[in-house]
């Protein structure tokens, strides 16, 4: 098979590209990716060494470039990671979230219609699905909860994912859709929440946590989502949607409470900033559709990954140093 992988510089992206490498070494993965402040070829430094590994700078928006490399390549498979993906940056400036998000989701699309393809498969969120109220632990996101967004980041997720689905039925494009809950793991950009945490931790500098801190968000070790894709591309039914989550809600509060143990740093660097616009209080996915239908349960435990995770911070400090300086101006 020869897979595209965009936005692959980017945190999922690059999991997900060196999860493929291992697991189905014969085939060839094409990363397209325009290495925007969350892109970095330091991730993809590993994947260069592959004979069977291509990069290409460039935008999903830019129509003339993603046609000429499907005309080169013949993809089998598209797998779109390609996003504007902090919820922040879209309260600031959401006009990149709708180019990226949902133009280029429509040219890759044309792309494979244009050429052909064997399947498309868009990555998505459970933020589509808006938030639950955090006194009703009862309830979850199913793959039928109408979609709800909160922010421009969100509803540009969820415009994506309705323009894929027209394409199916419309054209009849070989698509599948995953909505993910938070994810978390190596190459983790520290503009997020769990890697902001560890970084500012080993600072000793103040850990700004949004609110009362009680927003709870259901956490998934990347790997975990990096399977479920892979199963989704190889099993899945086109034009189906799947959800993607853990069982595993935290609130935001007791994870930075974790960070702050694992490290052995004071509580007391903890310190409560003035709540986001629209925040949603509660994010929790019912993945019974995946388990059910392809098999899929996550196999790392949460106190198993934040572990994992905390140690691949402390062991790859050359990977986040340079990046946190340069693009978050964080000293470092
Ligand atoms: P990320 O911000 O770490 O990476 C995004 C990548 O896309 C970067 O490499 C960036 O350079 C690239 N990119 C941005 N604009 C581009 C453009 N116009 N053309 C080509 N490349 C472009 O994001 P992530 O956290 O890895 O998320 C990947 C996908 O997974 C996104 O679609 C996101 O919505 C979705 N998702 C993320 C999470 C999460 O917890 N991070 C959860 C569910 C779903």
């Amino acid at each position: 098979m020869k897979i595209i992988v965009t936005g692959g510089a980017g945190f999922i992206g690059s999991n997900f590209i060196y999860y493929m490498m291992e697991k189905h070494s014969e085939d060839q993965i094409i990363c397209l990716d325009a290495l925007t402040y969350a892109g970095h070829m330091s991730t993809l430094e590993v994947a260069m060494k592959n004979p069977a590994f291509r990069f290409v700078k460039a935008s999903v928006t830019d129509r003339v470039t993603v046609y000429r490399l499907f005309e080169e390549e013949h993809p089998d498979i598209v797998v779109n990671f390609a996003a504007e993906s902090h919820v922040d940056r879209s309260i600031e400036n959401p006009e990149v979230f709708l180019d990226t998000n949902i133009k280029g989701t429509a040219v890759l699309m044309d792309a494979c219609l244009k050429y052909g393809i064997w399947r498309y498969h868009q990555v998505s969120t459970d933020e589509v699905y808006g938030d639950l109220p955090l006194e009703r632990p009862d309830l979850f996101f199913t793959e039928e909860t109408p979609i709800h967004t909160s922010s421009p980041y969100s509803a540009s997720k969820a415009a994506a994912d309705l323009l894929v689905q027209s394409y199916h039925r419309t054209y009849g494009l070989p698509v599948t859709i995953s909505r993910c809950s938070n994810n978390y793991g190596p190459y983790h950009l520290p503009e997020k929440l769990i890697p902001l945490m560890i970084v500012e931790a080993l600072h000793d500098r103040p850990l700004p946590v949004y609110g009362d801190g009680k927003n709870v968000r259901d956490w998934l070790y990347v790997k975990d989502h990096c399977r479920a894709i892979d199963l989704i591309l190889r099993h899945g039914k086109e034009g189906e949607i799947y959800n993607v989550g853990g069982h595993n809600e935290m609130k935001n509060i007791d994870i930075v409470k974790l960070i702050c143990r694992e490290l052995g740093k004071p509580e007391e660097l903890i310190t409560y900033v003035e709540d986001r616009k629209g925040h949603d209080r509660r994010y929790a996915i019912d993945p019974s559709k995946i388990h059910r239908e392809l098999g899929w349960l996550p196999e790392t435990s949460f106190a198993e990954g934040i572990k994992k995770t905390i140690n691949w911070y402390l062991n790859h400090q050359e990977w986040w140093r340079p990046i946190v300086e340069k693009e978050m101006k964080i000293k470092c």
